[in-house]
């Protein structure tokens, strides 16, 4: 039985905000003069790029992008929410749940580090959980999970596949947190659409408690635009509509996000050759007597045990390649992250590596 309630568990003081009223929710009908907002009616610079367009505010609810998103991805549009960045959403939630100085927060190191961030900008108490590592593949500690769980607990954290770890979580151990935790249960499938696994959003009518956040930064391959998603009840989304900014999604980023949405072949050939590309990595990079061990993984890079992570990232700086140097972070001991390229990246990459003295 979940006996998770919105109301008892959100901050009385969010309970009770009044969101901001922009001059676009107030009015609603239609009209073809607006001077209800304080806007340019002359336009913005011509013989620019903007060429006399975006002196209008964007749709504060991205209406017509959330109805192409429920297509895509198969839920009502009033399930989602739409935030600048995954990390918006993160930053709202825990904003929304977390009273500074009192609540906590549960996270599974070695995982996304803006969990952390925004929960010390709230001030927050974290409490780490980590991952078990067994071989070459982590996986959620459910029972120490469960038994961290106090009064104060309102989020817990997962990621799956996991940044860094690539690997994805078992979806049954996913079911017992969700369902054994009456707080927020916040599944980061930021990887999803290059694993095998299946989305949770198709059982998020199953859990009242759930919210999944996906994004376009990834598989879309539209970081720059920022636009991250967050899937849950229409009650949780209600919730993040009333604290979010007001036009935190931006007229450019609606616009050609929509237009970026048609091209779903894209988007599939391109995981595709990601995929392949990431195999050709496998297949290689173990044949380097400086791979130690080739972590299995769901998503877009790899995680790579090396001898000596330091000197291999610095070589490979000096020809112009960054990688993300893990080596210090608990549980990834020796590991480097290494992005899937283009085929022509990896094959600089590979190189590269042939010629290191070390
Ligand atoms: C890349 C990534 C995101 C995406 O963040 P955006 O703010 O949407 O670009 C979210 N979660 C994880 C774990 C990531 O690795």
């Amino acid at each position: 039985m979940n006996t998770f309630t919105l109301e008892n568990l959100l901050r009385p003081n969010i309970r009770a905000a009044k969101p901001y009223s922009s001059a676009r929710s107030e009015f609603t009908g239609t009209a073809d003069v607006f001077l209800d907002a304080n806007e340019n009616a002359f336009g913005s610079p011509s013989q620019t790029s903007t060429n006399g367009a975006y002196n209008r505010y964007p749709d504060p609810l991205q209406k017509t992008l959330k109805a192409r998103l429920a297509e895509i991805k198969h839920v009502a549009p009033e399930q989602i929410f739409i935030g600048n960045g995954s990390d918006e959403v993160i930053d709202l939630l825990i904003r929304a749940f977390c009273e500074p100085a009192q609540d906590e927060l549960i996270i599974t190191p070695p995982t996304y580090g803006m969990y952390e961030v925004s929960a010390e900008i709230q001030n927050a108490r974290v409490v780490r959980v980590p991952l078990l590592r067994e071989g070459l593949t982590y996986s959620i500690d459910v029972e120490r999970l469960l038994a961290a769980i106090t009064e104060r607990t309102k989020i817990i954290f997962l990621c799956s596949p996991g940044n860094p770890t690539g690997n994805s979580l078992s979806a049954d151990a996913l079911r017992q947190i969700i369902q054994g935790f009456h707080g927020i249960v916040v599944l980061d499938e930021a990887y999803i659409d290059f694993a095998p696994e299946t989305s949770f959003v198709a059982e998020l009518g199953d859990h009242p408690n759930l919210v999944i956040m996906q994004t376009l930064s990834k598989a879309w391959g539209l970081a720059g635009l920022r636009l991250g998603m967050a899937f849950a009840s229409q009650e949780i989304i209600t919730v993040l509509n009333k604290i979010k900014p007001p036009y935190n999604i931006n007229s450019v980023t609606q616009q050609l996000v929509l237009k970026a949405l048609e091209n779903t072949v894209w988007k599939e050939r391109v995981v595709r050759e990601t995929l392949e590309e990431r195999r050709r990595l496998e297949v290689e990079l173990p044949k380097f007597s400086v791979v130690e061990a080739l972590y299995p993984s769901d998503a877009n890079f790899l995680l790579v045990r090396v001898t000596k992570p330091r000197e291999i990232y610095e070589a490979l700086v000096r020809q112009g390649i960054i990688v993300r140097d893990r080596s210090s972070v608990t549980l990834c001991e020796g590991c480097l992250r290494i992005t899937v390229g283009t085929h022509d990246e990896n094959t600089r990459l590979l190189a590269i590596l042939n010629t290191l003295p070390i």
